[in-house]
């Protein structure tokens, strides 16, 4: 079984996954690229149950343009965010794809916030599931 390593910036932080993620997705939505400082986010979906986190970080709480409660947990020393959870969901553990910093990690199947999608980024044709709300 594969065993992959996700890290903040200065290592205090760290999530150890084994298996698979069971979904990879990019998204272009102004919050992510706030979160991340880049102009979209990647992130990788893990059940709870093959994720070890170690370290300590801090949460913040972000509220989505429908109501859905992000928990985002980043390292308090550097400010990387290693892993975020949806409220009602914590069984599924999402991770920021760069924190693996692997150029071989499986690549998304699924862009959603395609109208905030910078001009001049450009993706394989991958399955946009959720478009900006109206
Ligand atoms: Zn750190
Ligand atoms: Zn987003």
């Amino acid at each position: 079984m594969t065993v992959r390593l996700a890290s903040c910036g200065c290592g205090q932080l760290r999530v150890v996954v084994r298996g698979d993620p069971i979904v990879v997705s990019v998204c272009h939505c102004y919050a992510c690229q706030r979160r991340t400082g880049s102009v979209f986010s990647a992130q990788a979906a893990f059940p709870r149950e093959s994720v070890t986190i170690e370290g300590a970080g801090t949460e913040f709480v972000r509220v989505g343009d429908e109501g859905a409660r992000f928990r985002f947990t980043f390292c308090s020393a550097c400010g990387s965010t290693v892993f975020y959870v949806e409220e009602g969901d914590e069984q599924r553990i999402a991770i920021p794809v760069g924190a693996f910093a692997d150029s071989h990690f499986p690549a998304p199947t699924v862009s959603v916030y395609e109208k905030r999608r910078h001009s001049w980024v450009s993706l394989p044709d991958i399955e946009c599931w959720r478009k900006d709300p109206v």
